[in-house]
């Protein structure tokens, strides 16, 4: 038989023969299911097929995964915070073939896929180590002080399903399960259809770190049969993906009276001020608006930049976009790799091209480079663009971004606020203290200073996630482990039930309770 462009890629890579075919068949199904091609954005070829799960296959993985959490919420948070260290150490250990998955399964560079490696292991250190504090049982103030007294208790929801975009499949897949598994859940993983594998090699990754068995399964298959269905099954959502989608698992979520969190789409606001280096922020553009080209939710898409330092910073800005090197090779070299597939391509060049139809000028790029690669397009920077035109208005998720001349900080705040989105912001100035203050009044879930998204995404002790259209809810830091836990407050009474005790007239209680009432709003002011 002839080889394919894509099995010579194969031999590019760590993947061995038969290894993606031996992921696909771990997904347990009923045997009805019809399968999916699944592609390479490499050579736009098929790399493997997928099952695509039917309903009744979603439904018997989550309850595979539901008669396994039962086990799993009795061990201790050490016991699980253990297995999670492991697994950290398992995926840098195998790295070599999870950074070709990832690059072959979304075409982009291997700088951008080792950063979805090193998160993870952070992610489980981070919550290994501050999990069992978070978790731990809680003393309250009670009703009465010395009367009574409160304790809260935190309780795995039960299964946890996490719908995760093809964009960083490995660290999408894995930012939301980690602290779910910690806090006592069971996870079922719907990753899109394009990027399945990933996910699944890490499943295999977490078995060999010792997690029981059915604790953790992936359903693979269309979105709209396999995302509903799950929503319909599981006890918590955290879906990250477009806005659009976000509101229709909302809206599902929502009848079913399950919570979710929706880390959805930006149009993310650079803001560099007056005092700002040039060249530094320059740099900053490069790195936050093409990294993974342009594919990434967090990246900057408009930037507002003083006029007193308009024109140093687009020529530092254009000369750094210039000399990207762009390729698709498994290796460190190339620093922008491919789009991930024809029509995101499309959509990319539509709003280039409609932007320049509206009298946008191409201060660089502005061509997709089939040459390079059949999904490539060249790092983008527009001027003078029309402030209706769709590349300013909505998310091209490309590598794409527009630059725009303000008077001063007012001006450069109003314009980063004016958008439904409020996911990530950064401002760049040489005094960190106004820009933390500039940080204050933009109306996103994080504001980096000097820095386009890393020093935020990266804290993982603080919360993470947008407000607006850039969806509901936290991810990381405690907030991203308390939202997988039912709280349960244990109220006791040291002195019987709070009521009139036998004898005492009904006149008498009511002055005795005013009474104590006014000391309680005392006390609540002091007792700590
Ligand atoms: P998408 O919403 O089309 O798909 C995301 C996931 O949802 C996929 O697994 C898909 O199969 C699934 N899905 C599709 N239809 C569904 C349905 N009806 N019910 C349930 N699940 C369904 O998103 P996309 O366009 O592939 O991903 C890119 C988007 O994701 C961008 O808007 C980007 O900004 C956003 N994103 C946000 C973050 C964040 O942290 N805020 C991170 C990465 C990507």
């Amino acid at each position: 038989m002839a080889r394919t462009n894509a099995s010579r890629i194969l031999e590019e890579t760590t993947i061995e023969s038969g290894r993606l075919e031996g992921l696909a068949a771990r997904i347990e199904t009923s045997g009805d299911s019809s399968s999916l091609e699944v592609r390479t954005p490499v050579t736009d070829e098929p790399i493997g097929a997928i099952p695509a799960c039917t309903a009744d296959d979603v439904a018997a993985a989550v309850d595979r995964a539901r008669s396994a959490q039962a086990d799993w919420e009795r061990a201790t948070v050490d016991q699980r915070a253990a297995i999670l260290e492991r697994f950290g150490d398992l995926v840098l250990n195998h790295r070599a073939e999870l950074l070709d998955v990832v690059q072959l399964e979304t075409g982009k560079s291997r700088q951008h896929a080792l950063e979805e490696i090193l998160d993870v292991p952070l992610t489980c250190s981070y919550y290994a180590a501050k999990g069992p504090s978070i978790l731990a049982d809680a003393d309250r103030s009670g009703a009465i002080p010395l009367a009574s007294e409160a304790t809260v208790t935190y309780d795995p929801v039960g299964v946890v399903g996490v719908i995760s975009p093809w964009n960083y499949p490995l660290t999408l897949a894995m930012t939301d399960a980690i602290p779910a598994l910690l806090a006592g859940n069971a996870v079922v993983c719907k990753p899109d259809e394009r990027t399945p594998f990933i996910a699944l090699a890490l499943a295999d990754l977490l078995v060999a770190a010792g997690l029981p068995d059915g604790l953790f399964q992936i359903v693979t298959g269309e979105g709209a049969t396999v995302g509903p269905a799950l929503i319909d099954a599981v006890d918590y959502v955290a879906f990250t993906g477009g806005t659009e989608t976000g509101r229709t698992v909302a809206e599902r979520a929502g009848r079913n009276l399950i919570d979710c969190s929706l880390e959805l789409g930006g149009k993310n606001p650079m803001v560099v001020l007056d005092d700002a280096d040039p060249e530094t922020a320059a740099r900053g553009a490069v790195k936050g608006a093409f990294t993974n080209a342009g594919q990434l939710c967090l990246a900057p898409e408009r930037i507002y930049v003083d006029d007193r330092r308009y024109d140093e910073f687009v020529d530092a800005f254009v000369g750094a976009t210039r000399r990207l090197e762009l390729g698709l090779e498994f290796d460190y070299g190339p620093e922008v790799g491919s789009l991930i597939d024809g029509d995101h391509l499309e959509g990319v060049r539509e709003h280039v091209e409609s932007a320049v139809a509206d009298g946008a000028s191409l201060l660089s790029g502005g061509r997709a480079r089939p040459d390079v690669g059949p999904f490539c397009y060249e790092p983008t920077i527009l001027a003078d663009v029309d402030p209706d035109s769709r590349v300013a208005c909505e998310e091209t998720f490309g590598p794409v971004v527009s630059v725009y001349p303000v008077s001063g900080v007012d001006e450069a705040i109003e314009r980063a606020n004016d958008s439904e989105y409020g996911l990530n912001a950064s401002v760049w100035t040489t005094d960190r203290e106004r820009g933390r203050g500039v940080a204050r009044e933009i109306d996103c879930g994080t504001v980096c200073v000097n820095d386009p998204y890393t020093v935020g995404w990266a804290a993982t002790d603080a919360p993470m996630g947008g407000v607006g259209d850039s969806g509901l809810g936290r991810r990381h830091g405690p907030e991203g482990l308390r939202r997988y836990v039912d709280a349960r407050t244990i109220a006791t009474s040291r002195i019987g039930p709070l009521d009139a005790p036998p004898g005492v007239s009904p006149r008498w209680f009511a002055r005795f309770m005013l009474g104590l009432t006014m000391v309680q709003r005392r006390l609540a002011r002091w007792v700590p």
